[in-house]
């Protein structure tokens, strides 16, 4: 029976093939340093060193993470208080430092808990990509000594069921990408082709899915139902994967700017819209939010002054012609 499914891997393939002849592997290698993340782009004249999007997002101000920090370790206090009540300050020295430490230690394991949920996702779709057909369980991706950790088998089920939910397929998982313009480089989640459903067609029909001829371009393929009136587009998308607590950051939005133009400086592929996907870390619930190229011009105009203020932030222009003046002893 004809279907999207046995159509859409020869454009998969296409895409990919676009995408590996413009940017060869080795292209981008990672050079990362304690503190911030960078990378040497090869296919750039002069093989520059260029900053990660999250080292130049870094330069904006996060209040609510120190907000968040205070209000963290007060309440530890509040909470333990109690139990030090009679004991001497050496011991209640301790409560204080656990309490002050309590926002790194939390956005670590947080970190550390997101690095292992892109992990299987990716594992998921790279299997999937090189079996041309989807894999039955994501779960099974989980490494043994994570499948207690029921954030991890939680956040993995929130991105199967996203795939499963807009029939899309996945082209590429964590690719690499670089903008000369931009001065940056970065590690895009996800790019697939997501339905978007033009016309429903008949509830009782079992739709005969096949490609209109010539509809495929860099962006989109078209499918049409031979028995009744469906019609769907498959639209190129950039996903990428959160698995905090809210989605609601600006930076996000400048961050997945950056990587589609990265994309598209390089390769020339567009995508229709750039799709940031929160996985839930306690129930199989999904969040999705979109925004379209308008927005997404809109944020890389931005994106370069923020480029630009971190670029300036860390050079000898931000810094004083500092003098010292000796002053007479009064
Ligand atoms: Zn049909």
């Amino acid at each position: 029976m004809a279907s999207v499914d046995s159509s859409i891997w020869g454009d998969i393939e296409r895409v990919r093939g676009i995408i590996q002849t413009k940017i060869p592997s080795g292209a981008i290698v990672p050079c990362h340093t304690e503190h911030s993340h960078h990378y040497m782009v090869t296919t750039f004249l002069g093989n520059p060193v260029l900053d990660s999007v999250t080292t130049k997002t870094g330069v904006l101000s996060k209040g609510y993470l120190k907000d968040w920090g205070i209000k963290l370790a007060v309440d530890h206090v509040r909470e333990k208080w109690v139990d030090y009540q009679g004991k001497d300050e050496f011991e209640r020295e301790e409560l204080f430092v656990e309490a002050s430490g309590l926002s790194d230690s939390v956005r670590d394991d947080a970190a550390d808990c997101g690095t292992k949920i892109h992990k299987v996702v990716e594992d998921y779709l790279e299997e999937w990509i090189a079996k041309k057909q989807r894999p039955v369980d994501i779960k099974s991706f989980i490494l043994p000594e994570d499948l207690i950790d029921s954030r991890i088998t939680s956040a993995s089920l929130c991105a199967e069921l996203f795939f499963k939910d807009h029939n899309a397929y996945p082209i590429y998982s964590e690719l690499l990408v670089a903008s000369l313009r931009l001065k940056v480089a970065g590690t895009l989640d996800c790019l697939a082709y997501i339905e978007e459903v033009k016309r429903k067609g008949s509830d009782t029909c079992e739709h005969e899915m096949w490609k209109r001829a010539g509809s495929n371009n860099d962006n989109h393929v078209i499918h049409d139902c031979t028995k009744c009136d469906r019609k769907t587009v498959h639209n190129i998308e950039l996903i990428d994967f959160k698995s905090s607590n809210s989605i609601e950051k600006p930076d996000y939005i400048l961050q997945t700017s950056a990587y589609h133009e990265c994309l598209r400086s390089m390769t020339g592929i567009k995508a229709k819209n750039i799709k940031i996907l929160r996985l839930d870390k306690k129930k199989p619930v999904y969040q999705v939010g979109t925004f379209d190229s308008a927005k997404r011009r809109k944020a890389i105009k931005i994106f370069t002054q923020v480029s630009e203020i971190s670029d300036w932030s860390k050079s000898d222009d931000s810094e004083f012609d500092k003098k010292v003046k000796k002053i007479m002893q009064v």
